[in-house]
């Protein structure tokens, strides 16, 4: 087995992402040292239950002494408090990381929290509407991918120990430009989270459809949304507010293009719907092929 790119990796945020990151070091990476924190005590109490890490500590302080990796797992907008709570107590050349759903703003409140420290942040594309202590689990990541985004002329070794650690957790692993990553963010995971969240609610709202029937009904396309719209609301409304430019320039794109599909059904414009959904459907099958979904009917649903 080649070296762990990494001795010791502290935790900081013990729900879905950092119980998650911690159980698959102990499954892929099991000689590296663990250390965690969250700021719950009920969390902190069940992360040592469920041994999300090697040592569950009482301080972010503690928990940070000696890593050579510290990975930020709390909500965007947490960052900052949760680095200032580390503030002088990192190893000088700890690398400092994430796993923020946006980067720029993400990076820029590490940076400022912790000014002394090499911070290479990244984010794993992989999750699920869960969220908690008891969420994470060890293959989240296998086969997801992770997008590292440095700052301009970081040192390329100490990217590639971090990109090395991601691979050892089963991830592929992209490097991009922070504000990139942000608008391409935006339209593939922001924009479909904000519409599973209007139209779920759009639905729970009109009077003339009882919730009965919302529910009775949902296989017909609701169900998928309502799973995502279940998604953790702390989280979501951070993700809106640290990526609120790159979000804004997606939505109106989106509204432009809803328009003209209103537009072609007032006219009973069929070829455009058709030519519409026959290129959606492409990028399905696309999607399918690249391994990043399951192509069974219902996504492999049994029931
Ligand atoms: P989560 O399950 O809610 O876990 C976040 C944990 O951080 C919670 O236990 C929270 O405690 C704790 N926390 C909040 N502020 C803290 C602080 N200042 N110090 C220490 N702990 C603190 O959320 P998650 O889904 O793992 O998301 C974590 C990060 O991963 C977010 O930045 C998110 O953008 C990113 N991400 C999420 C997904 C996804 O699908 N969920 C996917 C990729 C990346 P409380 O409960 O007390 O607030």
């Amino acid at each position: 087995m080649t070296e762990a790119p990494f001795h010791h990796v502290a935790i900081i945020g013990l729900g879905l992402l950092g119980g998650s990151v911690g159980l698959a070091l102990a499954e892929y990476l099991p000689g590296v040292r663990t250390t965690g924190y969250d700021r719950a005590p009920a969390t902190r109490a069940r992360a040592a239950e469920r041994a999300l890490v090697g040592t569950v500590c009482a301080t972010a302080a503690e928990a940070v002494a000696g890593a050579d990796l510290v990975i930020f797992c709390v909500p965007p907008l947490a960052m900052d408090d949760a680095a200032r709570d580390c503030s002088g107590a990192l190893r000088p050349d700890a690398i400092v990381s994430d796993v923020g759903s946006s980067k720029v703003a993400v990076a820029r409140a590490l940076a400022d929290a912790l000014p002394e420290a090499t911070i290479i942040p990244a984010h794993p594309v992989a999750g699920t509407e869960n969220s908690g202590p008891d969420a994470g689990f060890a293959h989240l990541f296998k086969g997801r991918w992770c997008i590292i985004t440095p700052a301009d002329g970081e040192d390329p070794a100490k990217v590639e120990r971090l990109a090395a650690l991601w691979q050892a957790l089963g991830a592929r692993v992209e490097v991009m430009d922070a504000a990139h990553h942000d608008r391409v963010l935006a339209v593939t995971s922001h924009l479909p989270h904000l519409i599973a969240y209007t139209i779920v609610g759009t639905a729970s709202d009109l009077e003339e459809v009882t919730q009965s029937e919302v529910i009775k009904y949902s296989a017909g396309g609701f169900r998928d949304f309502t799973r995502i719209a279940a998604s953790d609301p702390t989280m979501w409304r951070d993700v809106f507010l640290s990526n609120k430019d790159a979000v804004l320039e997606m939505l109106q794109t989106f509204s432009e293009d809803l328009s003209e599909l209103q537009k072609a059904i007032r006219k009973g414009d069929g070829d455009t719907l058709f030519e519409h959904f026959a290129r959606t459907r492409a990028i399905r099958r696309s999607i399918i092929e690249q391994g990043q979904d399951d192509a069974r009917p219902n996504f492999g649903r049994t029931e």
